[in-house]
C-alpha cells in the first residue's frame, strides 16, 4: 500500500493529511484495527499500526485509549507499506490570523447584551474553531473516520 501525505506545519507542530492512497488490496483498508498512527514514531511521521483498544477501570477512575504496534508489511499480501510525504506547507501565519478571527468572534459574545447576539457570535467562532483543529489533527485510513464510508 502506498499513501501519500502533505503536511500542515503549525509552530513546531506538523500535522499530516491523505492525498493519495493506492491500496495493496481490499483487505487491508476494510480492517478496522489498521490505521494511520504517529504516536510510536519518534518523527512524528505517521505509520501504519494495529490499534488494539484497552481500557482499565478501578474503583473510581476509568481509562481508556488505545495502544499501538507499528507494522511494515501488509499482514494479508505482504506488500512492503510505503509513505511518502509530499511537501510540508506552514500555515503558522494563516492558523495565527484565523484564531484572531476566533478570538474576535468570543470577544463580541462576551460583550454581547442579548442572549441570541452571544450566541451567534459563539457560533461563529466554534465554526472557525473547526478550521483550526483541521490543521492540528493528522488523517486516519478512511475506514476508521467513522463516517461511513
Ligand atoms: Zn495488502
Amino acid at each position: 500500500m502506498q499513501i501519500t501525505l502533505k503536511g500542515y506545519k503549525v509552530n513546531f507542530q506538523t500535522a499530516y493529511k491523505i492525498v493519495n492512497i493506492t491500496p495493496c488490496c481490499d483487505e487491508i483498508l476494510r480492517n478496522p484495527v489498521v490505521v494511520l498512527n504517529s504516536s510510536e514514531n519518534e518523527d512524528d511521521i505517521p505509520e501504519i499500526c494495529l490499534a488494539k483498544h484497552y481500557c482499565e477501570h478501578s474503583y473510581e477512575d476509568y481509562n481508556d485509549g488505545y495502544d499501538y504496534y507499528p507494522i511494515k508489511r501488509c499482514p494479508y499480501c505482504g506488500q512492503k507499506f510505503e509513505i511518502r510525504i509530499s511537501e510540508i506547507e506552514d500555515v503558522t501565519l494563516q492558523y495565527d490570523e484565523i484564531q484572531k478571527q476566533a478570538d474576535e468572534c468570543y470577544k463580541k459574545a462576551n460583550k454581547s447584551d442579548s442572549k441570541s447576539k452571544e450566541q451567534k457570535y459563539r457560533e461563529q467562532g466554534h465554526e472557525i474553531s473547526k478550521k483550526l483543529n483541521w490543521w492540528l489533527s493528522d488523517d486516519d485510513l478512511p475506514i476508521c473516520r467513522g463516517n461511513g464510508e
